[in-house]
């Protein structure tokens, strides 16, 4: 229904061994909306996106997919469920042609649902498509990111994860939000963490700021834009 968030973490803290790295964290994703985190290097952002796949698992609170449990699921189960990550960096199979490794992307669908997610990122991502056959380690980096989006979408998810990379040319940046809002318009629900925190509130219904694994303030896109600390802290204002 549309009274219960399509994501939802309750309570959420997650450790690497005796390292706390999530505090009791609780926040929420309505479906349709983009919803962005913001915080400092640390803080514990590539953390929550983790535990949301469930690897690493919280210790405890509970994650919550579409009013479902799924904090003890494993993570093939809850990306088959209709979630996606596209992770930080360039996690694309080097080796594999740009085809391959959308294919991979939808390796748990048939064939001709395999056929029509590729021509749907192809749309998505016109670079790609005069790339298809390049092996995926040449392209530059944003094309990689281009890629490992595309590969995200390939699974139909529901909720997409994201995490640009840093240090992308501007132009490149521009036309991954651009994207991002044309996938946010095709029905699926965006919760993006962003080094370019600026740009990431601008296209977002909702921010979260987290600091040293805690969430320190919930507001508007436009809210947290326009508060005076979040500039000084997170915009270079
Ligand atoms: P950045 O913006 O630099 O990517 P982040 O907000 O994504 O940072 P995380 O990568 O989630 O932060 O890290 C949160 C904390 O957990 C950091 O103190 C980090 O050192 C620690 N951490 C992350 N991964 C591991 C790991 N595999 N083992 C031990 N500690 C880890």
């Amino acid at each position: 229904t549309t009274a219960t968030p399509m994501l939802q973490l309750q309570n959420i803290q997650t450790h690497y061994g005796a390292i706390r790295a999530l505090n009791d964290v609780s926040i929420h994703v309505n479906q349709g909306e983009i919803v962005t985190l913001i915080g400092s290097n640390g803080a514990g952002k590539t953390t929550m996106l983790m535990t949301i796949c469930g690897s690493p698992r919280a210790t405890t609170g509970k994650v919550l997919f579409e009013g479902k449990d799924i904090t003890r699921l494993d993570t093939h189960r809850i990306m088959r469920d209709g979630i996606a990550i596209s992770p930080e960096g360039r996690r694309v199979f080097p080796d594999l042609t740009v085809t391959e490794n959308l294919k991979m992307g939808g390796f748990f669908l048939g064939s001709s649902a395999i056929e029509e997610g590729i021509e749907h990122v192809f749309g998505l991502f016109p670079r790609l498509r005069e790339r298809a056959n390049q092996r995926a380690g040449t392209m530059s980096g944003g094309e990689q990111q281009m890629l490992a989006i595309g590969r995200a979408l390939m699974s139909k998810p529901r909720l997409l994860l994201d995490e640009p990379t840093l240090g992308l040319a501007p132009l490149i940046i521009a036309q991954i939000f651009e994207i991002i809002q044309t996938i946010r318009a095709e029905g699926v629900t965006v919760f993006l963490v962003e080094q370019n925190a600026n740009k990431a509130l601008q296209i977002a219904d909702r921010g979260y700021v987290l600091e040293t694994g805690r969430v320190v303030l919930e507001d508007s896109g436009k809210s947290l834009l326009g508060n005076p600390d979040i500039r000084k802290a997170y915009l270079g204002a």
